[in-house]
Order: structure tokens, then C-alpha cells, then sequence
């Protein structure tokens, strides 16, 4: 029976290392898709009010029927909510749509500093964790510059940076900066939706492990420390991205792989992205 680590946040929390993403995954698919994976033994779902499907997600968990404590979740604000009172009130959208009374993990999704000033809306996440109503704030896709503002405007330290990271994205300066001011690191599309599962280094070092290129490039996300939570509907792959807790990747196969840095990214450059949804 596998064991996904627990990480303790900057305010005590525990988050599972390890948990599954519903980015892209249609409604009417994320039912099967969360109860597959909490069949397999996820305990930690990573949605978005952006992605639509929190209601779904929220259905999968109350039907799966394990205590509300054993399933960490997460969601984040739409980006046409931002700002002090959009905020306040469409977090209570979130907990309505996953029928829960509080959110574990609630993350600003964008910077989007070009729009707005983000130091606003996170005044709101402040107020947010006050109230109870999140056991945990936190952002995405900040950068270094956006956190130092935070850092130095605001009382509460996000306990999260959510950003893309990969072998073809490392991101070592971000990182290295969460790390220093007690802000864990979650990676999202950690496999680069794909994009990094061919290359030669992985595969090689997948098969001398007797493992699939995916479970080695998740495996070194892990003994880097980050949270993860790779996307898949294919039930063998829920499965198989979940058993990356029985081998190790030795050091020289960690920079092997931190190596393959291209500074190349799937999703858009969070300095310049402003795109707001209607
Ligand atoms: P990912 O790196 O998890 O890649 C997902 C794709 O990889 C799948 O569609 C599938 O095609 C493939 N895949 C998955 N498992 C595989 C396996 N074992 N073997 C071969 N191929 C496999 O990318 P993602 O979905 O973009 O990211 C994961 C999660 O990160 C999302 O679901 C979401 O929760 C989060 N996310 C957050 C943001 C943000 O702005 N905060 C942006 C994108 C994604």
C-alpha cells in the first residue's frame, strides 16, 4: 500500500505531496475521474472556480463518502473575481460549489499585475483565513518580484506558490526563493503536459529504474521537495502516476534531469499574461 508523504505548511498545515489535477477535465468526466482517483488512493484534489468543475469535484468526494478531513483541496480564484470584495464573496462560491464549509487550500490564480493591484485581493485571503473559511491562502504563478511585494505590503506569508515547473522549466531562482521565505512550491504541469516524457535523459534513467518516463520525472519533483498533482483520465495512468514512493533517483540522475532546463514554458509568462474570463 502506497504512502504519500505529508508537507507541513507555513502555518502547520499537512498537504499530501502527491495529489491529482483536474485542469481540462470536462464536468461531465470529472465525477469518474476524482473517484478513480481517490479509488487509488489520492487525498489531495487540486481544482479551480476557472476550471468549472468544482461541483463535480465536491459530488466525487461526498460520494466516495471518506471524512471531510481525509481529502485536501484545493481551488483558486477566478481571475475576473480579483480585487478586495469580488474576492471576499466568491470564495463562499467555491465552498457552495464543493459543498464543503471550508476550502483547505485557496490560491490567487494569477498575479495579473498589469490589471490590478493583487496586494488588494490578497488583503481579502487574509480575511478569508481569519474567518475560517480557508485552512490555508495562497498564490499562483507569482513571481519573484510579485512575492516580494507581498512580502513586504502584507501580514500573512502565502504558505503556496503554485507556478509551472518541469524539466524544461526548473525554475531554480523561484524555487530557491520560496524555500527561503517558507513558501512551499507546487508544480504544476509537472510532466510539461507531456512535452518531457520522450526525452532521451528520462526515458534512459525511467528504464534503468524499471519505471515509465512519467513515474521518474514525478519521482524527481518529489526529492526536490515540490507538491504535485499530474493530470490524467486514464485510469492506468492514475495508477501509475501514483506509485513513485518505492525507488530513488540518485543525485547524479537528479542534476541529470535538472540539466535538461530550457527555461521553456507550456503555459503563458505570468508578467505579461492578463487574460480575464467573463
Ligand atoms: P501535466 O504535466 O500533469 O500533464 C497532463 C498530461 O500528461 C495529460 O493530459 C496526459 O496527456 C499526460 N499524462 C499524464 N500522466 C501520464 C502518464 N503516466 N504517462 C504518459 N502521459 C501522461 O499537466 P497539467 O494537466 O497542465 O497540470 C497538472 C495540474 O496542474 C492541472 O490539472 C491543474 O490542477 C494544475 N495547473 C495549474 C495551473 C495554474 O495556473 N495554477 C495551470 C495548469 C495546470
Amino acid at each position: 500500500m502506497t504512502t504519500v508523504p505529508n508537507l507541513i505548511l507555513n502555518n502547520g498545515v499537512e498537504i499530501p505531496q502527491l495529489g491529482f489535477g483536474v485542469f481540462l477535465v470536462e464536468p461531465e468526466e470529472t465525477r469518474r475521474a476524482v473517484i478513480t482517483a481517490l479509488e487509488v488512493g489520492y487525498r489531495h484534489i487540486d481544482t479551480a472556480q476557472m476550471y468549472g468543475n468544482e461541483k463535480e469535484v465536491g459530488q466525487a468526494i461526498a460520494e466516495f463518502g471518506l471524512d471531510r478531513s481525509e481529502v485536501f483541496v484545493t481551488s483558486k480564484l477566478n481571475n475576473n473575481k480579483i480585487g478586495f470584495d469580488a474576492a471576499l464573496t466568491a470564495v463562499d462560491g467555491s465552498l457552495d460549489a464543493l459543498g464543503i464549509e471550508q476550502i483547505d487550500l485557496f490560491l490567487i490564480h494569477w498575479p495579473l499585475a498589469t490589471v490590478r493591484d493583487f496586494v488588494e485581493t490578497w488583503k481579502a485571503f487574509e480575511r478569508i483565513y481569519a474567518d475560517g473559511r480557508a485552512r490555508a491562502i495562497g498564490v499562483s504563478n507569482f513571481q519573484v518580484a510579485h512575492l516580494e511585494r507581498l512580502l513586504g505590503e502584507t501580514d500573512i506569508v502565502p504558505a503556496v506558490n503554485q507556478i509551472e515547473a518541469h524539466p524544461y522549466l526548473t525554475q531554480e531562482g523561484l524555487l530557491a526563493f520560496n524555500a527561503e521565505h517558507g513558501i512551499a512550491t507546487e508544480a504544476w504541469s509537472p510532466l510539461g503536459r507531456g512535452a518531457v516524457l520522450e526525452d532521451p535523459v528520462i526515458v534512459k534513467i525511467a528504464k534503468e529504474h524499471n519505471k515509465s518516463p512519467a513515474q521518474a520525472v514525478l519521482r524527481w519533483h518529489v526529492q526536490h521537495g515540490n507538491i504535485i498533482f499530474p493530470k490524467s483520465v486514464t485510469p492506468a495512468r492514475v495508477r501509475e502516476n501514483f506509485e513513485i514512493f518505492d525507488f530513488e533517483l540518485s543525485t547524479d540522475e537528479m542534476d541529470q534531469v535538472s540539466g535538461l532546463n530550457r527555461d521553456q514554458r507550456i503555459g503563458p509568462d505570468p508578467d505579461t499574461f492578463a487574460m480575464i474570463p467573463g
